[in-house]
């Protein structure tokens, strides 16, 4: 997600899933929430009730990502990156790093491109490039996929469903790119939106947001995870997010 982007992108935007397309001409994803939740639970982002997955979006970011790496070390956590390939081919070292530290790494596009405006080559391509530079620099293969701005095109599942990844969105946002948030208020916009079972989306990069978002994200990140431990919801990576959240093949 990003700044401004949202209402355009969302309102232009054709959401699928398992064979089923959704169009979308309404104000945004965020209308289709309870149709997407009850029929697309996965794309949702929906996992085990007691089960919470963190998720990072963005990066890898050398100012950034070595700090939420330390913060979610210091807590014994493994959590899920969503990398740009453009960003990872800059910083395979980084993404190298993310991947020792045990944490799980999918793909967020080769740039921060809105999909539905891209035809089907340009998508394949993109979703391609990502997923090599990723298994590349990390020496694993990716198998999740989430759309920059959280918005897929026909093209875009159908290239994931060919390179093997799964899509997924979020449930729960801290909206840390809105100007002038800073950490209490990301945290309030978290604990509005947290639940069991639930996906957290936050940034480890500004790539998207105003420069030095990140910080209101990490600063967050403190009280989000004492507020899980307090309604003893378990956080961990998408792979172990439930029975249905694991990577083909295994
Ligand atoms: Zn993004």
């Amino acid at each position: 997600m990003g700044p401004g982007i949202s209402r355009a992108g969302y309102a232009a935007a054709a959401l699928a899933a398992g064979g089923l397309a959704v169009a979308q001409a309404g104000p945004g994803i965020t209308a289709l929430r309870p149709v997407r939740d009850r029929f697309f639970p996965r794309l949702s982002g929906q996992g085990r009730s007691g089960h919470v997955a963190l998720t990072f979006d963005d990066g890898p970011d050398p100012a950034a990502t070595p700090l939420f790496i330390e913060a979610l070390a210091e807590r014994g956590l493994r959590t899920t990156f969503f990398m740009l390939g453009a960003r990872v081919e800059r910083e395979p070292a980084l993404a190298a790093e993310v991947a020792a530290a045990g944490h799980e790494i999918g793909v967020h596009g080769w740039e921060h491109r809105f999909l539905p405006l891209r035809g089907p080559r340009a998508t394949f391509a993109d979703l391609t490039r990502a997923r090599d530079v990723i298994a590349e620099a990390s020496g694993r293969v990716p198998w999740l996929f989430r759309p920059p701005y959280g918005v897929l095109s026909s093209p875009a599942l159908a290239a994931a469903r060919a390179r093997g990844l799964t899509c997924v969105l979020w449930t729960c946002w801290g909206r840390e790119w809105t100007p002038g948030a800073d950490a209490a208020a990301v945290y309030a916009t978290l604990a509005s939106g947290l639940d069991g079972g639930g996906t957290v989306l936050l940034h480890d990069s500004d790539t998207t947001s105003p420069a030095g978002s990140w910080r209101a994200a990490l600063g967050a990140l403190p009280a989000l995870l004492d507020e899980c431990s307090r309604r003893n919801l378990l956080v961990g990576p998408l792979g172990e997010h439930g029975p249905a959240w694991s990577p083909p093949g295994l």
